[in-house]
């Protein structure tokens, strides 16, 4: 092979602006409102509401469409946010077609469900745009919590913390407040800034004092934190990325998928980011088929997805699944990659087919394939950074690297709750964080209130 073929082909401009701004406008076009209305039309407004039973934050969706139809946006917007402060990002992200509108009976009519998600963003989007006040606070309660991270699960609870009449600091790592909502989730999914204006919406209650750049276990301690507040919580996401564990990982072109996404997503000019023109994404969740669609999108020429199981284990939705092929990636099933080949960066991957055993194990199966490739993406999960928690982690149950929670969202040290990726048991979503958050806030008062 000649020096020009080990070279990595990666560089910026794959396309031209008007492409890079066609392929990450908006992925869900709002509805007009005659769309609206007529959507709206389509709703049984079951007694029952199996939609709502299935929204992880219980929100009351047969009124809100209700509301909708008779033209009361402000309304139908309150009795989202009243129980999802972040109903306008989970409109965008959330994953509707294994949540509300799976549940919705439209479906066993054989018919589309009710498009809640496009509704909920309907009846909220003014909310945002306008920054229309619709929530107060109780009188001063006099107690102090500190919420430790400004991602959804920290934001959601300070925010119902600060309805409650408390006074909140949160102490977040990033330079911005809205963790993943602003360097995660994809870009074409919340487009126009709106992690931000949402996260401003949510600060706007008063009494939050948001400290950006301040990171626990490196500017403070649980300790400091236990004796100064009256309460804490902790929604610290998930710090470190699962490593593959082959030989020569840290080969130049073998990057962190989560790190390039933050990346893209910062980036004031898409064209100008480099990208490469063949990229091999390792994993099968929502951060796999994420990397793989954008890079895509920013004009890699081709895109191979492997992962070690079928596509019915897959941590990404179908949904997902198919909008990764409908934009040009390959998805290999039933694969695991077991050698990285290249001098000065990552050329080729080798890979083993896999199956499972009588006993349901993943074993071998004894043939392989390689891939040719300029940059590889990591997608093999995150795992919470114990460390950050140091000493303290005394008396904090941690299990398989989360924070163990019960379901009021309190862990094992009396004034400590957790909640959103951090904790044992969730599903690593935008709106279980929210309502994890909110939980932890009215246990929160609770407490407080005894004392
Ligand atoms: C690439 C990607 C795409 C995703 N797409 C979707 C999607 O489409 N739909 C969906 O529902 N979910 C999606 N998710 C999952 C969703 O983003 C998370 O479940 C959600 O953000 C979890 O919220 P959180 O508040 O627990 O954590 P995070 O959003 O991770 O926020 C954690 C916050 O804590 C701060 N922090 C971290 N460590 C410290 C520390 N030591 N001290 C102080 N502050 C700290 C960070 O600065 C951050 O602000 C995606 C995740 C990823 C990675
Ligand atoms: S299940 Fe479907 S039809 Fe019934 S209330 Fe919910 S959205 Fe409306």
């Amino acid at each position: 092979m000649s020096a020009a073929e080990h070279k990595p082909d990666i560089r910026s401009h794959r396309l031209d602006k008007d492409e890079i701004e066609r392929n990450f406008g908006d992925l869900h076009p709002p509805l007009t409102r005659s769309e609206a209305l007529i959507e709206a039309d389509r709703c049984y407004f079951c007694y029952d509401a199996p939609c709502t039973t299935a929204c992880p934050t219980g929100i009351d969706i047969p009124g809100f469409i209700q509301k909708i139809r008779s033209d009361n946006l402000r309304g139908s917007a309150h009795t989202i946010l009243r129980e999802n402060i972040m109903g306008g990002m989970c409109a965008r992200v959330c994953p509707t077609e294994v949540l509300c509108e799976e549940a919705c009976v439209r479906n066993s009519h054989e018919e589309k469900p009710v498009e809640i998600g496009l509704l909920q963003r309907y009846a909220t989007d003014p909310i945002f745009d306008r920054q229309v006040p619709l929530f107060s606070r109780a009188p001063p309660s006099g107690k102090k919590v500190a919420v430790v991270g400004g991602g959804p699960a920290g934001l959601s609870c300070a925010h119902r913390l600060a309805t409650l009449g408390h006074d909140v600091v949160v102490f977040n790592r990033d330079n911005k407040p809205g963790g993943l909502n602003e360097y995660g989730i994809a870009a074409y999914k919340t487009i126009d800034n709106f992690a931000q204006r949402e996260a401003e919406y949510i600060l706007s209650i008063g009494g939050i004092e948001v400290r950006n750049g301040q990171t626990l276990g490196r500017d403070f301690t649980l300790s400091d934190l236990r004796e100064s507040y009256d309460a804490v919580f902790l929604g610290i996401g998930l710090g470190s990325t699962n490593e593959l564990g082959l030989d020569d990982e840290t080969l130049p072109g073998i990057d962190d998928a989560i790190d390039y996404i933050a990346e893209l997503r910062q980036a004031e000019d898409l064209g100008k980011l480099p990208v490469g023109r063949r990229i091999v994404v390792i994993g099968g969740g929502m951060t796999a088929i994420d990397i793989a669609v954008q890079t895509k999108r920013l004009g890699a020429e081709s895109v191979d997805l492997v992962y070690r199981r079928g596509p019915e284990q897959m941590g990404a939705s179908e949904y997902e699944q198919n909008l990764a092929q409908t934009n040009g990636v390959t998805i290999h099933h039933w694969a695991r990659p077991v050698e990285l080949t290249g001098e000065d960066y990552i050329t080729r991957i080798r890979f083993e087919r896999t199956e499972l055993d009588r006993d349901g194990r993943l074993v071998p199966r004894g043939d392989h394939f390689e891939l040719t490739t300029d940059v590889v993406f990591k997608a093999i999960g995150q795992v919470l950074d114990v460390g950050v928690l140091g000493a303290d982690t005394a008396g904090l149950e941690i299990r398989r690297d989360r924070i163990v929670v019960n379901d009021a969202g309190r862990t094992t040290l009396r004034d400590v709750w957790a909640g959103g990726d951090c904790v044992s048991g969730g599903d690593d979503l935008t709106v279980t964080a929210v309502q994890q958050g909110k939980v932890a806030a009215i246990d929160i008062d609770r407490r407080l209130r005894k004392e």
